[in-house]
């Protein structure tokens, strides 16, 4: 977004981005970034720095894009060095775009594509990070699958696997390694929803592993309080990423994405960023097990 405007100077946040109706805009999954009408801000301009993250270092699964392409964008200008995990179909062109951006800024990041689904790539993946940075501190589980479906009849058993192995499983696969790696002070941060809350009747599996992720981070919250390692989660509302256009939502409710919610449009990748810097520094210190919802105003409960 050319005329993103400073994220520190008082705006409505009515008007600050773009709101629905949007153009239909099918693509097929895992979709691209450079195929969304109006095209996402991941903070690519607006997002400042304040080197609230010097010297820390940062796995992020799904970083190519969207929500976790902001938060890459957003650790790397806060100063972490910064590992992405991604699909390998998804090379080219937001890849390619982020890794140019920060490393033109001076900052670091490591690109690891690879496919969560598959438990030996899961353990593989935290010690390939580990190695890249020079240590971890910093898993935040955000990459993500997600199938619209009318009716459970419509759901077949090869989605409501993927989607759980995607979602759930990997989760706990990368957990599970990183955490003999994970100085005291590290933060682990998962991706939930809303859809943890309040479930859609069109995303059956996917809200039932938003609501595992729920319980998961409550339940590792108290497990690792006594190694001074935090878990959160956080929850977003409707974002505009490609997760939706390429099957995540019919057509019909791209065009009209956002107007469910009380601000009445998506949140840009830009604006949920922030609360992964938050929850991955010391100024989170005494926050563990919590559920941060980023929803434009739907409540969570
Ligand atoms: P996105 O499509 O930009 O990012 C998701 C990423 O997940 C993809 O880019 C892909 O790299 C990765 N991914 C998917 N399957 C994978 C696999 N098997 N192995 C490795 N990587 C895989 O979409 P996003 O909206 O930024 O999604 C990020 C997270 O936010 C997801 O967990 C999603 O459920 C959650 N979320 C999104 C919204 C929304 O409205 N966009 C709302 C609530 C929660
Ligand atoms: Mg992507």
């Amino acid at each position: 977004m050319a005329d993103t405007p400073n994220q520190y100077a008082i705006q409505d946040p009515l008007t600050q981005y773009p709101r629905p109706p949007f153009p239909r805009q099918p693509q097929e999954a895992p979709g691209s970034i450079a195929d969304m009408d109006p095209r996402p801000d991941h903070g690519e301009e607006s997002y400042r720095g304040f080197g609230r993250m010097e010297g820390r270092k940062a796995l992020i699964t799904g970083g190519d894009s969207g929500i976790g392409r902001a938060a890459a964008i957003a650790y790397a200008r806060e100063g972490a060095a910064v590992a992405i995990n991604y699909l390998s179909e998804e090379q080219a062109p937001d890849v390619r775009s982020l890794v140019d951006l920060i490393e033109g800024e001076g900052g670091t990041i490591v690109t690891l594509p690879g496919d969560l689904t598959d438990e030996a790539f899961c353990k593989k993946l935290i010690h390939d990070a580990h190695e890249a940075l020079g240590g971890l501190d910093v898993l935040v589980n955000n990459a993500g699958k997600q199938t619209s479906q009318p009716s459970i009849a419509d759901i077949t058993t090869e989605q409501f696997d993927r989607t759980f192995k995607t979602n759930v499983y990997a989760m706990f696969w990368l957990s599970k390694e990183a955490i003999p790696l994970l100085p005291a002070g590290a933060s682990i941060i998962n991706t939930t929803s809303i859809q943890g809350f309040k479930p859609s009747d069109n995303l059956l599996d996917y809200a039932s592993t938003k609501w595992a992720i729920i319980g998961f981070t409550k339940s590792l919250a108290k497990q690792l309080a006594e190694k001074g390692i935090r878990v959160n989660a956080v929850a977003p509302g409707p974002f505009w990423t490609p997760l939706q256009p390429s099957g995540g939502q019919p057509q019909d409710k791209v065009e009209q994405f956002g107007s469910e919610v009380p601000l009445g449009r998506p949140g840009q990748p830009a604006e949920i960023a922030p609360t992964y810097v938050f929850l991955a520094t010391q100024e989170a210190g005494y926050i563990t097990g919590e559920v941060f919802g980023v929803t434009g105003g739907n409540p969570t409960t």
